[in-house]
Order: C-alpha cells, then structure tokens, then sequence
C-alpha cells in the first residue's frame, strides 16, 4: 500500500472539515459535506466556476453556479491559485463523459453553495501544479511551497512511513525507545563535531552527537538489553552530493546477540518495508554476504552496486611478462593488473575510449589500456607493439570478453586499480542502462578488516568504529598481527549506498584497551578518550552489538530519487544553509559576550557577507 492509498483519516465529524479532498466517492453521493483546502487550480466560465481543490490527501473538483449560489459565486470569483477555501455543498457524479480517471476522486464532483476565504495568497514563485525546473535556491527558500508538490509530498510521506514500519516492528519486539541526550563531549577521533560554547561553563563546549554509540553501549551495560531510537547524528564534513550535516538514523543496540541476531533482525524489518512501501523488485533474498575482501576483488569497492555484472578480472597471467613495462612493474611492486569488459563498445571512437580513460585516471590510476574484440573478430589494441593479436585475442576472451566487447586494464597498487576500475564499472553499469531502475539490491559486506592504515600517522587507526570486536579467530592478531585482525563489523549496501552498518562490540575492557594500544594511544591518552567506557565494561558489560541504519537513504532508494534533499522536510542547500529558515547567521554582541566568545574579524565579515 503506498502512502497516498492509505484511508483518509479524517474520521470525526469535525465543524471545519467532514472530508478531505482525497475522499469523496460515487458512494458518497447526495451527501452534505465541508472541504478545506488550497486552490490548485481554477477555470471560470461565466456562470459556472470549476475548481480544483487540494490538500495532502488529494484533489476534488467543486463546482460553483451563479444562479445557484451567488455569493459563493463572487467569493469563488476572487480566489487565486493557493487560495485557503472552506467550501460546503452537496456530493454528486460528474455528468456523464467528464468523470476524470487519473483523479481518486474523478468520478464525483461537489455542487458548493457556500465558498469562505479563508487565507488568501500572493502569487507563488513557481507553479505547485507542475514539475518545475525553476532554480533549486528559489524552491529552497520556499520549501513550505515546493512541499505542496505532490512528488515532494509523497516522499515525505514515505519516509513517514518507513518511520512508522521501523518503530513498530521493533516495539512488538520488546525493544525500548529511548532518548540520548543531543549535547555530548566532543571526541577528537573521526569527524569533526559541530560544538555548542556553554554559557554557564566559559570556555567549554558541548558537541553534537555524531552518533549514539557510547550511550548505547552504556545502555547495554545498565541491563536493558534492548534499544532503539531514531537518532539525529551530526558531522561538521565537507560537502559532497551524498554527504550532509545532519541525517538521521534508526540506531539499535542489543545484548546476548551474535551478529546473526542482528543481520536476521534488519533483514526481516527490510523486508517488510519493502514489502509493504515499494514496487520495486528484490534482486536476491535472503540478502547476499560478500566479504570485504571478495567486494574489493570483484567488484573494487565495499559499497557494490550488484544490479549489474561487469566485474572485475585479474588479467595478469595473460598480459605480463611480455616486456611492456607498465604491467610487469606492478606487478613486480605487489600491485595488480585487471580489467572491465565492457559490453559492447569495442566501436568506441578515440574520443569515446579517451572519456573513459580520463575516468580511471581521475580516480589515480596512471592510465588505461584496451583491447577493443570487434564485431568481425579482429582485435584493436594500442598493446599491439607488445603483443601479437593471438595472445592479446586470448587475454580478453580469458577476461569474459565476446566479439563486440571492449577490455579496460588498469595496473598499480591494488587499492588504486580497485578505486579506478570499481569507478569505470559504476560509470559504465549507468552509462550502457545495464541498471534496472526498479530492482532493489541488498547485500551484507561483512569480515571487514579491524585497523587500516592512517594516511597522516602511517599507524594503524580503526577501519570503522574502536568499539568493534575483532573476529573470533582474530583477537590473538591483536598482539602478533594486527594489520591482519578481522572484525564483526557489517554493512547493508542498498544499490551502491552504504544503508547501514554496525558490530559486535568489544565488551571487554582487557580487548577494548589493546585496540587502543594498537592505535598508538598512550595509557593517559587511552584513560581520557575511553576511561568511562573501560571502566563501566568492569561491571558485567554482557555481550553486545548493534548498528544504525540510514532513514534518509532509505527513503532515497524506496522513492526512487537521487536526491537526499528530496527526503529531507527541510534540507541545507550544497552550501551548508539553510534557505528557509536564513542558517547559519551571525549572532548579537550581547550573545556572544555571554557565551565568551569573541569572533575574529575576518570572520565577522565573512559571517555578515554570507
Ligand atoms: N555508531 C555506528 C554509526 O553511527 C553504528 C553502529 O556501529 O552501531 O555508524
């Protein structure tokens, strides 16, 4: 059932309204009712005013006739588009050949006889009827007018429901609904935090959570095994396309579990979200489990689209030691040499194949190189110098490749080859429509390694979260081999978006405090970032694990948007601001005083310019 068929609410016989504009059937005929809503549009004939009238529930035509009821009439007669109406009048069909079928209500019209205005309207900036182009900032600053848009309005109303779904199913499953509090101390691990001064504590700052995670597992540790919250997080990142300040996420946290217990959990709730709130089909259940290192190996990222093939393959037995340098270097330094077939495109002008090497060489790769297999057999390959047509004919048919197919090779360091031919094969997977639009594509990416390496620091940091616990067979590796350690953490990746993820965590203070030392940090250092964590895990910290799944995403991928803005009642522009509502802006001098804080002038000046 999608949102906009679920019964009307409006059940009391409220003075204002006896229905709403989604309501009215045949069956409803002869009946006196009231409806209130917003002139969606309006055509004037003389004698007889037609309009269509709106709310969140739908659309129903009124009809005022000037014989019939002059003074509703006149009142009809000065409405505009986005007028506030009350109208009251009698239910009847619509005469024969003008029922309208694309409308809920299409068969019935309401005959008014009494017309109030109840708000008037100034011309809206752009036309709720349509789809509109008109520049996203004007439609930011009146988001309350872009939200009367049905589409807008529907996707609001699916995440609602998602929401619904989500609270539901875990209440009849004993788990608690619980609060944490949204002024935290900040950490200086991950991102960066969005701060709070305190007024009553000059210099010190409160932060806004990045994410429940301490609280939670102190709620574990306090014996209420159970818990759940739809939890605002907030980092203070640099903007990208999928990156925002704030999102909000079902965060979980449960006790006596392993991770089965937590992936059957989701797995279900999906499901039936799914299930119940979207047309889309599921390419595979129960949902795949790829480790990290079979996601890199084939697909070059642990976030995979696998609604389509394309996979990446190790091409390196065929094409070194054949004297061309570039390959065989890789090689030799423990890099890779491997490939896309794209399907197809082996007739890709220069142009064509230079747009995508351009891709790869974006992502850090050095360069690529083709073997075009055309349609007649023959072979085109700027390896021609290196390789005679028979072995370079035998490298791309090894590599999956028919007649029409056109092999990309990238060689380097693995991480690079897997960034360059996982953002080729994205690009492509898009690019030759080999992506059904209505397939939903759910996989778990679990084994995912404990420590990576820090760029920065060279040392080993935490590949996700500290509070993970290492693999099973891995906690020994924490003392001889960390780099090798595995961990219980999982992802949900819904068509190439990480939707979720969490673990088991460390419950142990012994093995909480050696993921510290293995992260460099000194006793002291490990005392003031986790001592309270360490400390409460001292009074019978059960077994426990959780995970945080992305509300906002999920809304995006059930609704079929690309945009998480078009889920989001009122979003931050790319920028950062918040159009309707004019954050962020400077504060007063009396403000600041008594926050102690003193803004420094090239600030000031930025801050009153924005
Ligand atoms: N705290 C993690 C996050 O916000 C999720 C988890 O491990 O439960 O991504």
């Amino acid at each position: 059932m999608t949102p906009a068929e679920r019964p009307a609410p409006l059940r009391a016989n409220w003075p204002q309204r006896t229905h709403t504009c989604g309501e009215l059937r045949l069956s409803h005929a002869a009946q006196a009712v009231t409806l209130n809503g917003w002139v969606h549009r309006r055509r004037d004939q003389g004698g007889l005013i037609f309009i269509d009238l709106r709310d969140r529930y739908g659309i129903t035509q009124i009809v005022i006739n000037r014989d019939e009821a002059p003074e509703a009439h006149e009142a009809a007669g000065s409405a505009r588009s986005e007028y506030v109406l009350s109208v009251g009048g009698q239910v009847r069909a619509r005469p024969e050949g003008t029922a309208n079928p694309d409308l809920a209500t299409g068969d019935i019209e309401l005959g008014v006889h009494t017309v109030t205005v109840l708000a008037e309207s100034k011309a809206p900036p752009f036309e709720i009827t349509a789809e509109t182009n008109v520049d996203e900032s004007v439609r930011l600053r009146h988001r309350y007018l872009d939200l009367r848009r049905r589409r807008l309005r529907e996707l609001i109303e699916l995440r609602h429901e998602i929401v619904r779904e989500m609270r539901e199913y875990l209440w009849e499953r004993s788990f608690l609904e619980l609060e944490t509090p949204t002024l935290v101390r900040s950490t200086p691990e991950g991102s960066r935090d969005f701060v709070v001064p305190s007024r009553l504590h000059p210099g010190n700052f409160y932060a806004l959570p990045q994410s429940p995670q301490q609280m939670k597992q102190l709620i574990m540790v306090a014996g209420m095994d159970r818990y759940f919250q739809l939890a605002r997080c907030y980092r203070d990142e640099d903007l990208r396309a999928d990156r925002v300040f704030e999102h909000t996420q079902l965060d979980i946290e449960m006790a006596f579990v392993d991770r089965e217990d937590i992936l059957q959990l989701i797995e279900s709730l999906y499901l039936q979200i799914v299930g119940k709130l979207s047309s889309q089909t599921l390419a595979e259940v129960p949902f795949p489990r790829i480790s990290y290192a079979e996601a890199i190996r084939r697909f070059g990222t642990d976030k995979p689209d696998v609604r389509f093939g394309l996979e990446l393959v190790d091409v390196a037995p065929d094409v070194t030691g054949r004297g061309f340098r570039a390959f065989d270097d890789a090689v030799d330094d423990g890099g890779q040499v491997k490939a896309v077939v794209a399907p197809g495109i082996a007739g890709y002008s220069r142009r064509e194949v230079s747009a995508l090497q351009d891709i790869v060489q974006e992502s850090g790769a050095a360069g690529m190189a083709t073997i075009a297999l055309n349609d007649d057999g023959s072979i085109r390959s700027p390896l021609g110098r290196f390789f005679d047509e028979d072995s370079l004919r035998a490298a791309a048919q090894n590599a999956g490749a028919s007649r029409g197919d056109l092999v990309c090779i990238v060689a380097g360091a693995p991480e690079i080859v897997a960034e360059a031919l996982g953002t080729l094969r994205l690009h492509l997977g898009h690019a030759l429509d080999l992506i059904q639009p209505d397939q939903l594509a759910f996989v778990w990416i679990i084994d995912f390694p404990l420590f990576e390496i820090d760029k920065e620091s060279g040392g080993y940091t935490f590949s996700h979260n500290p509070f993970c616990s290492p693999a099973d067979d891995s906690f020994g590796l924490l003392y001889s081999d960390p780099g090798r350690a595995l961990s219980k953490q999982y992802d949900l990746v819904g068509n190439g978006h990480e939707i979720g993820g969490g673990s088991i965590r460390a419950h142990r203070a012994k093995d909480l405090r050696r993921i510290y030392q293995v992260m460099g940090y000194s006793e002291p250092e490990i005392d003031d970032s986790i001592g309270h964590m360490l400390e409460a895990f001292t009074y019978g910290a059960p077994p426990h694990g959780g995970i945080a799944m992305g509300v906002d995403r999920l809304a995006m991928i059930l609704g079929g948007t690309e945009n998480l803005r078009d889920v989001t009642v009122f979003p931050k522009n790319q920028a950062g601001f918040d159009l309707t509502l004019g954050a962020p802006g400077p504060l007063l001098p009396d403000q600041l005083a008594e926050l102690h804080l003193r803004v420094r002038e090239e600030q000031e000046e930025s801050a009153s310019a924005g």
